[in-house]
């Protein structure tokens, strides 16, 4: 299991959190990370100093997983809005399309407002508080999650 090195039990399998719908993941300097599944969607939550390097490569992995397991399906990475109370979501991959088409703005579909977006991806990284980022995914996130969980259990001989 790609995700084991950062489980709170890799030293003791005692120490590890992880439960029906969620886990907890640490990488001592790069910060601690909460996975969740939410109505079938996965919510990756990293605290850090500086969160973004750690939760890029939580979002590849988990998006890779997701891949491997069921073909055909094409988890997307989201955004929290950076508007204060919005439960908007920004797609990534479309906010690097309008970068890379010269667009310097990305508007939220809930909140209307229009966001900058190397604002958002500075704030992103340099906010001392929980980061959330979301791949939503149409459909098998339960087992997705109920496949680490039984992994981490296989992995319990090894300890
Ligand atoms: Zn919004």
């Amino acid at each position: 299991m790609r995700l084991h090195r950062y489980s709170l039990g890799r030293d003791n399998y005692y120490h590890s959190r992880h439960w029906k719908n969620g886990l907890l993941l640490d990488d001592v300097f790069n910060g601690r990370a909460f996975i969740e599944e939410i109505a079938g969607d996965v919510y990756i939550t990293v605290r850090a100093a500086y969160p973004s390097g750690f939760l890029g490569h939580l979002c590849a992995e988990v998006q890779s997983l997701v891949k491997s397991f069921w073909q055909g399906i094409d988890p997307r990475l989201h955004l929290p809005c950076p508007t204060e109370n919005c439960k908007g979501l920004l797609e990534r991959d479309e906010i690097m399309e309008s970068k890379a088409e010269g667009i310097p703005k990305i508007r939220c579909a809930v909140c209307r407002k229009f966001h900058d977006i190397d604002g958002l991806m500075v704030s992103t990284a340099a906010k001392p508080e929980w980061q959330k980022a979301v791949t939503q995914l149409n459909r098998g996130q339960q087992e997705i999650l109920k496949a680490v969980n039984t992994n981490y259990d296989a992995l319990r001989g090894y300890l």
